[in-house]
Parts: structure tokens; sequence; C-alpha cells
């Protein structure tokens, strides 16, 4: 009998940790869970380590280490707190860990996982986007395998000759549109975040449902393709695509066009990276071919669209432009979660940070991580002292 695989999830209580649960617990035979991790919610990271009967449980609001100790008390199960345990969660001789805390919190544990994992299978784009060099030096340096799990660079991982990219023309990302697709600028002037949550074709955790919503979801996508395949701007296109099932294309010099398609359903890539270099059944759906009545892709209007052009821009600038980016929108969509800014307000505060950015050298987690704070300091300045009002940037869109 084959050695059972080790793994980790970094943020098991989300949906792509609920997903990635999944698969695992349909193939009992083919993995062993040692760490599991959560933010704040103690009752289901509890819940999450039992079923998945893991070794340890880390939560990284220390406050709800009591509560996750009582939970897990005589099941065997340790149970550790806080930010310094979270940095250090994962194990030596991990075989693979999955990286799907939301947002730049992940990046810390991410980067002790590229240091003591086989391989990292990587959903959580922030990191890539802000620190992107040094995540990709650290997986170079520990002979860490990167393995793309956001399903558009799952996708091209799939189809993308590695032994031969000088014959890429370009890879294409796809991309749903969003729930407001065919609205125009007046009208999504009034989306509640309730509107913005309602994804037309995949179930997703908040923060990325927002992304979706106002495109920067895809424009993260952009500089996270840049990063995990070197790609030039140009060599990356995006199209709309409403149906979600081709989920993304590479375009070869020769004129072939290579896509992967399949459900909009996490637990097919999910399946794949940890899977990888084998195959493994998903317990989840799969594509029916008969049902497909029509396939459809158009070019995004970059005017409906700024975050897309907003990111291009960011490769032009370079890395302190992509962290800018990333720490604007995180604090924007927050604010609107809480119904403390409008919708478009959130892309006046990234267009307002790209301004502002500070030109820092990023050449080390400590200096990522204070400059990353500052920009999010001002990010909230902005909004709550009232300047956002008498920005000219959207009424220039208008
Ligand atoms: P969710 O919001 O559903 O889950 C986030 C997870 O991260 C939860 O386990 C949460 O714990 C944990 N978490 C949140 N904040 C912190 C923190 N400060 N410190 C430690 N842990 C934290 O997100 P998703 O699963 O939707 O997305 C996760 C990542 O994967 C994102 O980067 C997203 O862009 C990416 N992704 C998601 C896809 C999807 O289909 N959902 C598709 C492709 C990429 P708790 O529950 O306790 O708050």
């Amino acid at each position: 009998m084959p050695t059972k695989k080790r793994v980790s999830i970094l943020g098991v209580t989300g949906s792509i940790g609920q997903n990635t649960a999944d698969v695992i617990l349909a193939h009992p035979d083919l993995f062993e869970v040692d760490v599991v991790t959560a933010g704040n919610n103690p009752e289901k990271l509890a819940d999450m380590a039992q079923k998945l009967n893991a070794k340890q449980a880390i939560i990284a609001n220390s406050q709800a280490e009591p509560a996750l100790a009582d939970l897990l008390e005589g099941s065997g199960i340790q149970a550790l707190s806080g930010k310094s345990a979270l940095k250090n969660a994962i194990n030596p001789d991990t075989d693979i860990t999955v990286s799907a805390i939301t947002g730049l919190a992940g990046l810390p544990p991410l980067m002790h996982a590229l240091r003591h994992s086989r391989a990292v299978a990587i959903a959580n784009k922030e990191p890539l986007v802000a620190a992107g060099q040094l995540v990709m030096a650290e997986a170079r340096k520990h002979n860490c395998r990167i393995l793309p799990l956001d399903s558009e660079h799952n996708a091209i991982f799939q189809i993308y000759d590695f032994e031969r990219p000088e014959g890429v023309s370009r890879v294409i990302l796809t991309a749903s549109g969003g729930p407001f697709l065919r609205w125009s600028h007046e009208k999504t002037r009034q989306v509640t975040p309730e509107q913005a949550l309602q994804h037309p074709t995949w179930s997703m955790g908040p923060k990325i449902s927002v992304d979706s919503a106002t495109m920067m979801n895809k424009a993260l996508e952009i500089i996270e393709a840049h990063i995990l395949f070197e790609l030039p701007a140009e060599k990356i296109s995006v199209l709309i695509h409403p149906q979600s099932v081709v989920h993304s294309l590479v375009e070869y010099s020769d004129g072939s066009v290579l896509a992967q398609m399949g459900a909009s359903d996490m637990r097919t890539p999910i399946a794949h990276v940890l899977g990888w270099p084998d195959r493994i059944e998903t317990p989840g759906r799969k594509l029916n071919l008969q049902t497909l009545s029509a396939l459809s892709f158009e070019e995004p209007d970059m005017n409906q669209f700024p975050a897309l052009r907003l990111a291009y821009e960011c490769l032009e600038r370079g890395p302190a432009a992509c962290l800018a980016f990333n720490a604007a929108n995180e604090v924007a969509v927050e604010f609107f979660l809480k119904n403390d800014l409008d919708f478009h307000g959130i892309l006046r505060v990234i267009e307002y940070m790209m301004q502002n950015v500070p030109d820092t050298l990023l050449d080390s987690l400590e200096v990522i991580e204070a400059t990353d704070a500052a920009i999010r300091e001002e990010a909230k300045n902005y909004i709550m002292t009232g300047r956002i009002r008498t920005s000219s940037a959207d009424a220039k869109r208008g």
C-alpha cells in the first residue's frame, strides 16, 4: 500500500478549505492531515479538525484558544493559537500545504510552508500579488513545488508547455464578468454588499465575491499569472466568458489554442493539486458537455472595469504598486462589506493609493509588512476623513 500524503490546510474553515476537506475525506487511503488553521471560528475549526482527524488545530485569534481547547478536549488534537503559532504552523516533512487563508494575512504562514513542505498549493492569491518575488524566491531556495490552485492558473498549469515556453504566444484568463456584467456604470453606483455577494457561477468567500463583482479578482489574477508563469504583461489577456466552463486558455505560436474545461466547482482544481502528478477522482460536480448550449467569449471593457487597466499599470510600475493595489483593495472591501463605503468607492481608494504609493525596495518580509501596514493606514484615513468624497476619479469615469 502506498504511503499517504501528509497534508496541512491553512484556512480550513473557508470556502476553499471546506472543498479541500471534501476531497480529502473522499480519499481516506491517500491522505492524512497534519495541521489545520482558522482565523476566528473555534467551533468550525474544531469540527473540521475532528472530521479530518488532524494532529494540530491553530486559531489566529488567541482569545479563541480556550474555546478551541474545550471543544478539542479528549480528542488528542493539539490546540494552539496566536499569530506566532499561525506563522510557524507547518511542520517539517509536510508533503503538501494548501494555502487558503484570505488576504495578505496568509503571507507569513505561506513563507514558512514553503520552507517545510514538498509542495504548496496556492489559492491565496494576495501574497503572490503583494510579495510575488519573495514567495517565488523562497520556493526556489527550498526546492518547494508551487502548485497553482486558483482555477484559472490551475487551468494554465495543466496546459502550459513548461519545456518549451518560447512557443507560448499568450495566456488567456477567462472571467465570468461577475453579477454586474451588463449593468451600466450608473446602475452599479447603488450596489449593496448583499448584491455583490451573489456570484452567478461560483460559490466563494465574501472577499473574493466582492473582488469578482469589481473585477479586482481578475485584476489580481493578471498579476498572479505574471508571477507564477514569469510572463510579461503583453502575454497575458482576459476574455469575458459568462458560462465559467473554460477556466483559461494558452495560445501557441503555431495557432493552436489549448483550453482547460470543467464544472465551476473548486473540487476539480483541488483534486488536481492534491493528486498531482497523478489524477484522482473528484467528489464534486463534473462537466456534462451534452447540456452545454453555447460558449461565448468577449473582450472586457476597460472603462467598465478599470481594475483591469490598473493591473496592467501595476505590472509596468513594479512590486510597490502591486503591494498598494492589493492593500488598498483589502481595506476598501472591508469598509464596503460593513456598509461604510459605496461600491464605486472601492476603485477610488485603489486609484488614490496607487497615485500615492511609497517608492520602497521590497526585499524582505519585514519591509513588505511595514509598507503594507502604512498603505492600509493611509487608505483607512482617506476613507474615514472624508477625503474620498472630494476625489474626482469616479466622476471622470462616469
Ligand atoms: P473564506 O473567507 O471563505 O475563508 C478564509 C479562510 O481564512 C478561513 O479559514 C478564515 O478563518 C481564514 N482567515 C481569514 N482571516 C484570517 C487571518 N487574519 N488570519 C488567519 N486566518 C484567517 O475565503 P475563500 O476560501 O473564498 O478564499 C481563500 C483564498 O483563496 C483567497 O485568497 C481567495 O482569493 C482564494 N480563492 C478562492 C476561491 C474560492 O472559490 N473561494 C477560488 C480561487 C481562489 P475563519 O473562518 O475563522 O474566519
